[in-house]
């Protein structure tokens, strides 16, 4: 039996028409949401992606601004940039494209976004609000990949999680939602000793390498949930997951696509968090003027 498919694009879709009706009720209260995206170099795959976001943006309603820095920018010169986003009320979100040019240190880069317009979810405030289960703003993959589970019905409660990566965007976020849902939680990573053994007890799988069709059927338990977070180029220019979809899809209860699935979601959630913070602007200032 072929596994359901966690349609991403046309849930993403359903939640960008949700967004327009907040952007609308924020615009009434004379609010604006708006996200600043710093690229810094040329990296191909980040131009696209950053394009993605500010199409997605501006068909939400959301002020949106690229601003697009040389690869050889000085950190300092990047860091006074996005202290002028800091400051700029017609931008409650700022995202900083990753990954930086290798001279630049992302950790020092990434501090200087305000926790309070750091919709990526990625500043230390907003990592320990949610590891303590708090959270202000959470990472976009995992918030979309929670919100698709959510979209399906699927039960999390005392079920088996096996989550194969511990990236700070994607693993470790998603393996604390994870545990918050009250799912049994494992994370694998690449000095996991036999990775088979644990994916194959997962009823609910997330793969996130960056590694081209490496989770295969054999490694699937049957009727598993299967989430493949991975997005790879093949030699010819198309796209895979890090799951072997066309095998996979043959033993999993369900099952995301390549393209189409986690990455749609990712910039809904990116969406939802700018929207978030230009709420929580709009409250603090009305508090301001009432008191
Ligand atoms: P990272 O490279 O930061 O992390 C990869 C993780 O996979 C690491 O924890 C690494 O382990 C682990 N790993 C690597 N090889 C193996 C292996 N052979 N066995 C087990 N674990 C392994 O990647 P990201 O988390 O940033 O991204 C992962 C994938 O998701 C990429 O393909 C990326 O393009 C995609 N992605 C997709 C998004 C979307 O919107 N759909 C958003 C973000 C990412 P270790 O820690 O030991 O090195």
């Amino acid at each position: 039996m072929s596994a359901s498919i966690l349609d991403g694009k046309a849930t993403a879709l359903r939640l960008r028409e949700q967004f327009r009706d907040q952007v609308a009720a924020l615009a009434a209260r004379g609010q604006r949401p708006g996200l600043a995206v710093v690229l810094v170099g040329e990296n191909p795959a980040s131009t696209v992606y950053v394009r993605n976001k500010v199409a997605a943006c501006e068909a939400a309603g959301i002020y949106s601004e690229n601003i697009v820095l040389s690869a050889d920018t000085e950190p300092a010169r990047i860091i006074e940039r996005i202290e002028a986003l800091n400051r700029d009320p017609r931008i409650h979100g700022i995202l900083v494209q990753l990954p930086l040019p290798p001279h630049i240190d992302e950790a020092t880069v990434l501090a200087a976004v305000a926790a309070h317009k750091d919709v990526d979810g990625f500043h230390t405030e907003n990592v320990g609000a949610l590891a303590l289960g708090n959270p202000r703003f959470i990472p976009c993959t995992p918030r979309g990949v929670m919100a698709l589970l959510a979209s399906a019905g699927i039960a999390l409660c005392g079920r088996e999680a096996v989550i194969v990566g511990r990236s700070n965007i994607v693993g470790r976020p998603m393996a604390r939602l994870l545990l918050a849902a009250d799912a049994t939680i494992t994370v694998c990573h690449s000095r996991t000793r036999d990775l088979s053994f644990h994916t194959r007890r997962a009823e609910i799988l997330v793969v996130a390498i960056g590694r081209p069709a490496m989770i295969t059927a054999d490694m699937v338990k049957p009727g598993a949930v299967v989430i493949d977070v991975g997005i790879n180029r093949r030699a010819d220019g198309s796209l895979c997951g890090d799951v072997d979809f066309a095998s996979v899809r043959e033993v999993a209860s369900w099952i995301t696509p390549v393209p189409g699935g986690v990455g749609p979601m990712t910039i809904a959630m990116l969406l939802a968090n700018t929207i978030e913070a230009a709420q929580q602007a709009a409250n603090q200032t009305e508090r301001f003027l009432a008191a």
